[in-house]
């Protein structure tokens, strides 16, 4: 339909370093299967510095940007695109508050209260909107030229 409500959207999630090593992919793989979302795409990635800093190049210049980049190039992370209805909100309120402290007291069935720890080490990434959904997925998983575009090239 052209009206939206009943339509699929994508969020990214991202199962930071804390999340994989604590051994929490499978439980958190399964709370999102239970939620209703669908995983499309799935890669397992070690950030570099570079990349993690363009990531999340919006909190370049808050104080915790170099804990924060420290933290996510400490170890592989899963990336996944997450298709459901509505599944940026969505996605976003299963994660529970950025503060994983916090989430254990007022959020305690969010993933953050399940696996995080404090107001860095969350477990786990959601998109804040549907347009920071569609610059990350892009960023992770760049889609092959259709058959179409590659018939435009020129031979070399
Ligand atoms: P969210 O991941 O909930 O969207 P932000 O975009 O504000 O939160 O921050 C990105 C990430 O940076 C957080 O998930 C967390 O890992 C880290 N972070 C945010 N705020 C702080 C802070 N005040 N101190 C330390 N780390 C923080
Ligand atoms: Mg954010």
């Amino acid at each position: 339909s052209s009206n939206g409500s009943d339509e699929e959207e994508r969020t990214l999630g991202i199962i930071k370093p804390d999340g994989i090593s604590g051994n929490y992919t499978e439980r958190i793989k399964q709370v999102i299967l239970e939620s209703g979302f669908e995983i499309s795409k799935e890669m397992v990635i070690q950030l570099d510095e570079e990349n993690a800093a363009n990531f999340y190049a919006e909190h370049s210049s808050k104080s915790f940007f170099t804990n924060l980049i420290r933290y996510m190039t400490s170890g592989p992370v899963l990336v996944m695109v997450l298709e459901k209805e509505d599944a940026v909100a969505r996605w976003r309120d299963l994660i529970g508050p950025t503060d994983a402290g916090k989430a254990k007291i007022t959020h305690p069935h969010s993933i953050r209260a399940m696996c995080g720890v404090d107001l860095e080490k969350n477990c786990v990434h959601g998109s804040d909107s549907h347009q920071s959904a569609e610059r990350e997925i892009a960023f992770f998983f760049k889609e092959a030229p259709s058959e179409d575009a590659v018939g435009k090239h020129d031979e070399l």
